[in-house]
C-alpha cells in the first residue's frame, strides 16, 4: 500500500502544530517543533496570510497526517461519515479514532499509528480472540484488542507499553497491560476528540477543527 514516507517532522512544521507522529521523541526537546516552529524548506519562515481555502485544505491535511491516511482513503472515510445520522464532523472523528490501527496505538501497543498499523498488518493482533489484519477495521463497543500472545515479546511492543505507562489513559479504552488487552468501553464522543493532538485541551479543544473539513468537501 503507498503510504507517506518523507520526514514525519516536516508534517507537523508544514502544520505549524505538534501532531505527535513519531512516540516518545515527540515528548522531548529533540522535537523538531520545539527546535523550528516554522514551516520547513527555504520559504518556511515567510508565509503569507492564508486563505479560507488554504485554511480548509491545511486542516484536512492535518487530520490526514494524524492518521497517516492518503487522499482516497480519508475521502471514503468522510462519505461514510456523511451518510450517517448525526453532525458529519463528529462522525468523521469517531471513524478515525475507531480504526484498528488507532485503538493499538491509544491502547499503548505501539509507539504511534504507523508503528500500530504495521503490526496489524503483520498479524500480531486480535479482536474477540479472532485475528485481524486489516488496519483501518472498525472496532464497536464491547470489542477486546489484544496483542497475539506469541508477540508480546516482541521489542517495539514491550518498549511501547513502557512510554505508553508514563501518558495519560485514554477515556473510552480499558487497558488491561498486563494481559496486552484493551477494551472498547463506549465509541469516543466529542470530549474524547480534544486528546486526538495531546494536549490540546490547552487550546480550548479545538486543536481540530473538523468544520473546515466538512466545509472544504462540501463545495
Ligand atoms: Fe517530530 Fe515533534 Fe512532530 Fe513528533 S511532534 S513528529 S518530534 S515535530
Amino acid at each position: 500500500m503507498a503510504r507517506y514516507r518523507d520526514s514525519l517532522c516536516k508534517v507537523c512544521r508544514r502544520e505549524g502544530a505538534k501532531l505527535f507522529l513519531k512516540g516518545e521523541r515527540c515528548y522531548t526537546e529533540k522535537c523538531a517543533f520545539e527546535r523550528r516552529a516554522y514551516g520547513p524548506g527555504q520559504h518556511g519562515q515567510n508565509r503569507r496570510k492564508p486563505t479560507q481555502y488554504c485554511t480548509q485544505l491545511r486542516e484536512k491535511q492535518k487530520v490526514r497526517s494524524i492518521y497517516g491516511m492518503l487522499e482516497k482513503q480519508f475521502r471514503l472515510f468522510f462519505g461514510r461519515a456523511e451518510r450517517e445520522r448525526g453532525i458529519t464532523g463528529d462522525n468523521l472523528l469517531r471513524k478515525l479514532e475507531t480504526r484498528l490501527d488507532s485503538v493499538v496505538a491509544r491502547a499503548g501497543f505501539a509507539v504511534n499509528r504507523n508503528d500500530a498499523r504495521q503490526l496489524v498488518r503483520h498479524g500480531h493482533v486480535l479482536i474477540n480472540g479472532r485475528r485481524v489484519s486489516i488496519p483501518s477495521y472498525s472496532v464497536k463497543a464491547g470489542d477486546v484488542v489484544e496483542v497475539a500472545s506469541g508477540s508480546r515479546q516482541i521489542k517495539r511492543v514491550v518498549d511501547a507499553m513502557a512510554v505508553a505507562e508514563r501518558r495519560p489513559a485514554c477515556r473510552w479504552l480499558e487497558v488491561d497491560r498486563g494481559n496486552f488487552k484493551a477494551r472498547v468501553a463506549s465509541m469516543p464522543d466529542p470530549a474524547d476528540f480534544r486528546s486526538i493532538v495531546p494536549g490540546s485541551e490547552d487550546l480550548d479543544g479545538k486543536a481540530i477543527r473538523e468544520e473546515l473539513i466538512v466545509e472544504l468537501y462540501s463545495k
